[in-house]
Formats: structure tokens, C-alpha cells, sequence
């Protein structure tokens, strides 16, 4: 019996867990992929936004700026990459641009958001460059910044399993029984029992919700596609830019750096069936260019080296759903979390462990609670730490990804990690390599090997991504030997 079982592990539930992993509570999360951070988390603009554009008085205007000030704390022990960035919403000469940015400021200023201004075109250009000299003005809001969205996640998840948490991968949660003081959880890994169990489905919360009889939300999913361009383009930009809403209300495509130097031009806006509908296509991200050069100039989209899609997880309501359903006691929802979900993520797990208190969940403090965690970027360490990681262990003097400089002790040590990826794709998503130009080119198939052998399998038996995604078929070279072996024989 767990006392808390927390349904999804993207970066809500991640963050519940790291939260609830400090109390003496046995704790579980049931993912259905094969990875954490693997829905909406995995393909995102992972900005942690300012919050001057969330509605007043909204739970999303609490929770994003709060999220955001325990994100400093977070990553700082955790070692997650985040930059502190600032945001400007440029707007040209046009009446409801300008009234626009002036509305958006005193919403800002009505969330309590720090520092904004509104900066006319000399002042933005001067503050940043590389933005379109053309514009007339620009909210400027510096209290904006960019996270690693996977590594976020994943530090979260995995500091949760050292602190006693137990993350099931491939745990799609198919049926959620009502006991007497319990609930029965019914997944396609085993039947679990949990005191409390959390919704933190994200583009499927409200089919989740369904499964103990809930009924009020509905799922309205919104794709984004989005250009990832070479780090050429990242350095020329360092702040991150959006555009005004068009007539509509669509936000506008936005130009950002990411933690790794990258640039990001997106995401569109455009309904899909549900989460899974992540697919790219040339003439969607063409859109894309256009509006990237009106906020940006400067950007060469020859140097793009990736494409990807995420869908938002909207319902009907305009906020956050989050707390205790009403039909279903012990059943808390944290669903429907759009953006800025990745900012708000640690201040909504605050917001369940009061939810757990007002229920009647006992939470005592843990003795030893582990809130620290340090991995090895053997790219941005001194000549002298370099030398030294190699004299200790000499995988990290084999450069696996020549693209972003990743060494196989990198990798090594990313397998033996307490969430174990088993993908090519787990591997980039924890240590970056196959991010680069070739987009693992290269090194996709030495970290194939390296995966089979660290985690005793056959290479067969190794994928690129998501369950199924098998990378090999069949043996054919061995194949051939033996049959002319027989032939001989013969
Ligand atoms: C295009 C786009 C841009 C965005 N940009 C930003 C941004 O810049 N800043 C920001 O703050 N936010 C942004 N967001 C929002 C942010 O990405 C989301 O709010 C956040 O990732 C939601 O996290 P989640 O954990 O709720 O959902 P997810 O990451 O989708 O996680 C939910 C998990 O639940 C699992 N699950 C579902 N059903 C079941 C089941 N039955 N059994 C077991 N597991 C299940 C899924 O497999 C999934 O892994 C953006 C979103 C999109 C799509």
C-alpha cells in the first residue's frame, strides 16, 4: 500500500515527487512511456516565464511566480542547466501592439512581476541587438529565463527515487478502483494500492480524471511545431523574443536561445487529437520563418538541424485545474497544465503537499533528506578538471559525440543513473549527445553499442526512443557466416 501514487512523471509529476519524497511517505509514480519527461515536458520552449502575461488573479499567475523563484533553488542543487534571460514583447507602430504591451505591463505589475518596463526602440535595441530595428517599442520584463526542460524533470524524478520514491516506467494507469479508505490502481505493470492518488496525466489528465468518474474537464489539445538552429544562430541572440498577439489571440511565434546555445524559432498554434500528435511538417514550420525574421533579422534558417512538435495540454477551463476531486475524495487532480506549467511546476507540487495536509495526510520530515546532485559536463570543465576526470576514469577521455564534446564516461554514467534510460534518444535527453549539427550521425550508433553493453542486452534490444522504436531487426552478417558455415559443411 503506497500512501501517495501520482499517475505521469513529465515535469508535474516529477516535481510532486521530489516534493513528497521529503516526508516519511512511500511514494509512487506510474509513467506509461518508457522514460520520464517523455509527454509535453520533452517538447516545450523551456521558458521559465516572468508571469506578467498570465491572468490576474489566476492560480497560473500564483503558481508562475513562484515556480520560477524555487526554480533558481532547484536547479542550483540539482545541477540542471538554467540561464536568467530576459523577455521582450516587441510591438511595432501600430496602435493595438503598443496598447497591448501597456496592458500587458500592468498585468504584470498587478501579478507582482519585478522589474518590468516598457523600453522604447533605442533602449531595446540597445539592450538587445539582435531584435528587429524596426520596432517602436517593447515590454522588457528581466526576470524571465530558460531551463533545460528534460534534465529538470529527470534531476526531480531521480532525486525523488533517492530519497525512497519509486518511479514505474511503462505504467500506463488503465482503471483506478474506489476501496474503503484506498483505492485499487490497475496498471499495464501490476495492481497497485495507494491511499491518495495524483492526476498528473498532462494531455491525458482528463481521461485519467474519467477513470474514477470525473466528468468536467475536456481535453483540447494544441500543437506547436518549432526550427531548432545550429549554434551559430543561438550566440547571435540573448534574450528571448515574442511577438504581439495577432487579432485572434494567438501568442505569436517566439525566438529563444536554449541552455545549450542552440536557437528555437515557434511554436505555431494549430488543434490535434491528443499528446501523441507530435509530428512535423515542411509546410507548417515554413510559417515558421517569417514570423522568426520579424522579430529576428539576423537569423540564417540554413542552419537548421532539428525539428519537433509538443502539444499543449489545455482543457475548457482557462487556469491550472488543480486540487481534490469533488466526486472522488483522495483523488487531487493537477490537471490541464498548459503553460507556463514548466515554470509553475515545483509551486504546483507545493500546492499538493497543502492539498495532502487539508485531506488529512500525515506528513512527517524526513531525517536524511538528499536535495543535491552533480553530474559531469566534461565539455565545460578547466584543462586541469579535464585531465583530472580522465586520470580517474578514462571513458571520459573518449569523445563518443564530437558535435557537443559528450565522452563516453558521460554516458557510462548516465546509464547507472537511478531512472535508467534505455534509448538512443534517453541517452541525448540526459547527456546531450546527438544534439549537435549531425544529429547523432556519428555517435547515434557507439551509443547504441555502448547502451547494450553497459546494460547487458543484446543491441536488438535497444531503441531509439519511445516503446517499439527498435533501431535493429535482425543479425544479418552472423546469419550469413553460419548459413555459408552449413553450406561448407555440406
Ligand atoms: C508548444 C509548447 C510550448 C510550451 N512552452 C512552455 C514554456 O516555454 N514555459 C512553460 O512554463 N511552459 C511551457 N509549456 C507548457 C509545459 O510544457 C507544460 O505545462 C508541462 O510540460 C506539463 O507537464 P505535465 O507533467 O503536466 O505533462 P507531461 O509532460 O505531458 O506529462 C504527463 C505524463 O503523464 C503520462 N500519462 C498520461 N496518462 C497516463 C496514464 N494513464 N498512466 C500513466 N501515465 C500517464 C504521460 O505519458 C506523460 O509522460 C509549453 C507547452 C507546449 C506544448
Amino acid at each position: 500500500m503506497y500512501d501517495v501514487l501520482i499517475i505521469g512523471c513529465g515535469i508535474v509529476g516529477a516535481a510532486a515527487a521530489y516534493q513528497l519524497s521529503r516526508y516519511q511517505l512511500s511514494v509512487c509514480v506510474c509513467e506509461r512511456y518508457n522514460d520520464v519527461a517523455n509527454g509535453c515536458t520533452k517538447a516545450n520552449t523551456a521558458i521559465l516565464h516572468a508571469g506578467f502575461d498570465c491572468p490576474v488573479g489566476s492560480l497560473e499567475a500564483r503558481l508562475n511566480l513562484r515556480g520560477i523563484e524555487l526554480a533558481k533553488e532547484i536547479c542550483e542543487k540539482l545541477d540542471v542547466e538554467r540561464i536568467s534571460m530576459p523577455t521582450f514583447i516587441i510591438a511595432y507602430d501600430n496602435p493595438r501592439e503598443l496598447q497591448y504591451i501597456e496592458e500587458l505591463y500592468r498585468r504584470g505589475v498587478s501579478n507582482g512581476v519585478q522589474g518590468l518596463r516598457i523600453v522604447d526602440r533605442d533602449e531595446a535595441l540597445c539592450l538587445e541587438p539582435a531584435l528587429n530595428p524596426n520596432i517602436k517599442a517593447a515590454l522588457y520584463a528581466p526576470g524571465s529565463g530558460i531551463v533545460n526542460p528534460w534534465e529538470y524533470c529527470i534531476a526531480m524524478a531521480e532525486t525523488a527515487v533517492i530519497n525512497g520514491a519509486q518511479v514505474k516506467l511503462e505504467s500506463e494507469v488503465t482503471a483506478i478502483e474506489k476501496k474503503d479508505g484506498y483505492f485499487v490502481v490497475t496498471t499495464t505493470s501490476g495492481v497497485y494500492e495507494a491511499r491518495y492518488v495524483v492526476n498528473a496525466g498532462g494531455g491525458w489528465s482528463a481521461q485519467v480524471y474519467e477513470l474514477v468518474g470525473g466528468h468536467g474537464l475536456h481535453q483540447t489539445n494544441f500543437a506547436g511545431q518549432y526550427f531548432v538552429l545550429d549554434k551559430s544562430q543561438g550566440e547571435k541572440l540573448h534574450s528571448i523574443i515574442f511577438p504581439c498577439p495577432d487579432e485572434h489571440g494567438f501568442k505569436g511565434i517566439c525566438v529563444t536561445p536554449t541552455v545549450h546555445g542552440n536557437l528555437l524559432v515557434g511554436p505555431d498554434c494549430y488543434e490535434a487529437a491528443d499528446g501523441d500528435h507530435v509530428g512535423t511538417d515542411p509546410s507548417t514550420l515554413e510559417n515558421l520563418k517569417a514570423e522568426g525574421h520579424r522579430s529576428m533579422p539576423g537569423i540564417d534558417f540554413r542552419e537548421v538541424i532539428h525539428e519537433y512538435a509538443g502539444v499543449r495540454p489545455n482543457t475548457q477551463i482557462p487556469d491550472f485545474v488543480i486540487g481534490e476531486a469533488p466526486e472522488c475524495p483522495h483523488f487531487i487532480n493537477l490537471a490541464g497544465i498548459k503553460s507556463p506549467g514548466l515554470s509553475s511546476a515545483p509551486a504546483i507540487a507545493e500546492e499538493l503537499e497543502t492539498i495532502l495536509r487539508g485531506c488529512g495526510l500525515e506528513m512527517k520530515r524526513k531525517e536524511q533528506f538528499v536535495d543535491s546532485r552533480k553530474r559531469i559536463r566534461f565539455r565545460s570543465l578547466d584543462e586541469e578538471a579535464k585531465r583530472e576526470a580522465i586520470r580517474k576514469n578514462s571513458l571520459y577521455g573518449r569523445i563518443i559525440c564530437r558535435c557537443e564534446t559528450v565522452t563516453e564516461g558521460e554516458i557510462v554514467e548516465a546509464i547507472h543513473r537511478p531512472i535508467v534510460p534505455r534509448s538512443v534518444d534517453a541517452i541525448k535527453r540526459r547527456c546531450n549527445a546527438g544534439m549537435g549539427r549531425c544529429q547523432g550521425g556519428f555517435c547515434g550508433p557507439r551509443v547504441h553499442e555502448i547502451l547494450a553493453r553497459e546494460l547487458g542486452v543484446s543491441q536488438q534490444e535497444i531503441l531509439m526512443d519511445e516503446q517499439g522504436s527498435f533501431l535493429l531487426t535482425s543479425v544479418i552478417k552472423e546469419q550469413q557466416e553460419e548459413e555459408t558455415a552449413n553450406e561448407n559443411r555440406v
